[in-house]
């Protein structure tokens, strides 16, 4: 006789989890090439449906009604800021929304110590462990968000905010928290410690982000992010579901990978970023970017013009100044205009151009620029020795020629695209301000090149 089926077969949910995780990790794959990025995230969002709707058939869900209201407040504010989010404010976006995902785990943990501790000394360790390990890194993680969201937004100063003995107090408060976690998993099982442990954690997560200079968000907010998935994999092991599990194991080793790779293109440790202060105020400025000896050689538009008009081969560099100018759409013109000429148009992109990773390939891809006219880095740089124009448009650090040649400067290392090799530099920016290094760049010196000051766009 055939068994009669139930939506509700934990063997069913299983099975979907299964189907979201399968769903999940194509996701990912899919966002490792910009063509490929869009389907990607459609996958990965019908697998996050999937996941919520088999969790929802749990046996032990009773109040619907405020899980519906839940979503449907949660989908109004996400569907809202999705669509009114500017380009520029994405990192701020993705800060606030990685520390709800943070917080929501750490009440998660709140909620299941509060369920078991009727029962005080029965609470598996296995389940233990797991629920103060995803309180703590999802409460880091929802306060630290917060501040760098604020940092972003300017709803605070931007400058790193460091008191005397900072340190100490740091590491003052992560060894409490750390006995805390170890006490309470003996056994002492206080609903009053827990919360104690709990705001610890929110404090330390303030205290972290705080002295992080503004610029160096980005790679802070990747850092989080990992923190996030951890906790929700912790929070998965609680919970005792497999996709949770397998959802936070995925966010937090991209997140690592991501925050590896970043530092690797900024040549900079995460300790360098978390605790260096950097950015904090222009180095040497705008005046240092000045140098009386040297000139600058700036040209009009009509002059730009015609070099471009005559030139076989040119390299688009787009920068952090692109997407200030929000110039996308009439770079793509441009092109066009170019091609139509005959003339070959790529485009150069460094991997921390910007101020978040892929930043200049969704600008572009916005102005539907071809992916195959995108060119990394690596790619690119034996081409510029054999371009006419080299257009750097809002682009600084990522071009400074110090970085290879300069050993004391701050960027000496970073990986840049040599620019300086074309025949004709044409640097497009508004003044001799420097950019998120607060560094003067050599490359705006040299003969070859000439600079159209302006607003980008
Ligand atoms: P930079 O920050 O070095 O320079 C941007 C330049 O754009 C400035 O010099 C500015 O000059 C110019 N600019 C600003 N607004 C406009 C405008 N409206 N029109 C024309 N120009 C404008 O940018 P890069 O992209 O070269 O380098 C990125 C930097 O950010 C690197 O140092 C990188 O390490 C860092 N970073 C990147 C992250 C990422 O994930 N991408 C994360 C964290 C840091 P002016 O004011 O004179 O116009």
């Amino acid at each position: 006789m055939l068994a009669t089926f139930s939506l509700r077969d934990p063997n069913f949910i299983d099975a979907c989890y299964i189907v979201a995780s399968v769903l999940f990790i194509l996701g990912i794959k899919g966002l490792s090439h910009p063509r490929t990025a869009r389907r990607g995230n459609e996958l990965a969002a019908i697998g996050m449906l999937i996941a919520v709707a088999a969790t929802l058939l749990d046996r032990d869900i009773h109040n619907y009604g405020l899980i519906i209201a839940g979503i449907a407040i949660g989908a109004a504010i996400g569907a809202f800021s999705a669509r009114a989010v500017k380009m520029t404010a994405m990192p701020q976006m993705v800060a606030l929304f990685n520390g709800v995902g943070g917080g929501a785990v750490a009440l998660v943990a709140l909620s299941e110590f509060h369920d078991r501790i009727p029962s005080p000394g029965e609470i598996p360790l296995d389940t233990l462990i797991p629920i103060l390990i995803s309180c703590v890194i999802g409460a880091v993680s929802f306060a630290g968000s917060l501040i760098a969201f604020a940092k972003l937004q300017e709803l605070m100063t931007g400058r790193p905010i460091v008191f005397p003995g900072s340190k100490f107090v740091n590491a003052g408060l992560f060894a409490g928290i750390v006995f805390l976690v170890i006490y309470l998993a003996t056994g002492q099982e206080s609903e009053g410690l827990f919360v104690l442990m709990l705001g610890a954690a929110l404090v330390f997560g303030v205290l972290l982000i705080i002295p992080v200079g503004g610029a160096d968000m980005p790679v802070v907010i990747s850092m989080l992010n990992a923190f996030t998935g951890l906790s929700a994999a912790a929070a998965g092991f609680a919970l005792d579901n497999t996709s949770l599990i397998i959802a936070g194991s995925l966010v937090g080793s991209s997140g690592t990978l991501l925050t590896v790779m970043m530092g690797r293109a900024m040549n900079r440790s995460l300790a360098n970023v978390l605790f260096s202060g950097f950015g904090a105020a222009p180095k040497g400025g705008a005046a240092a970017a000045v140098d009386g000896d040297r000139e600058v050689r700036s040209a009009s538009v009509n002059d730009v013009a015609t070099m471009l008009a005559y030139a076989d081969k040119v390299i688009v560099v787009p920068g952090y100044g692109l997407a200030v100018a929000q110039a996308q759409h009439s770079v793509r013109e441009l092109a066009d205009e170019l091609e139509k000429r005959g003339v070959e148009v790529s485009y150069a992109i460094h991997p921390v151009a910007g101020r978040m990773p892929g930043h200049m390939n969704v600008l572009l891809a916005e102005a539907d620029v071809p992916y195959p006219a995108l060119k990394e880095m690596d790619e690119i740089n034996p081409e510029f020795q054999q371009t006419d124009v080299a257009l750097v448009i809002g682009a600084n650090d990522v071009t400074n020629p110090a970085a290879r040649e300069d050993q004391a400067s701050p960027i000496y290392g970073m990986p840049i695209l040599e620019v300086d090799k074309a025949r004709n530099v044409v640097v497009l920016k508004r003044s001799m301000n420097p950019g998120f290094a607060g560094i003067e760049n050599h490359l705006y010196y040299e003969p070859q090149t000439v600079m159209l000051f302006g607003d980008a766009k």
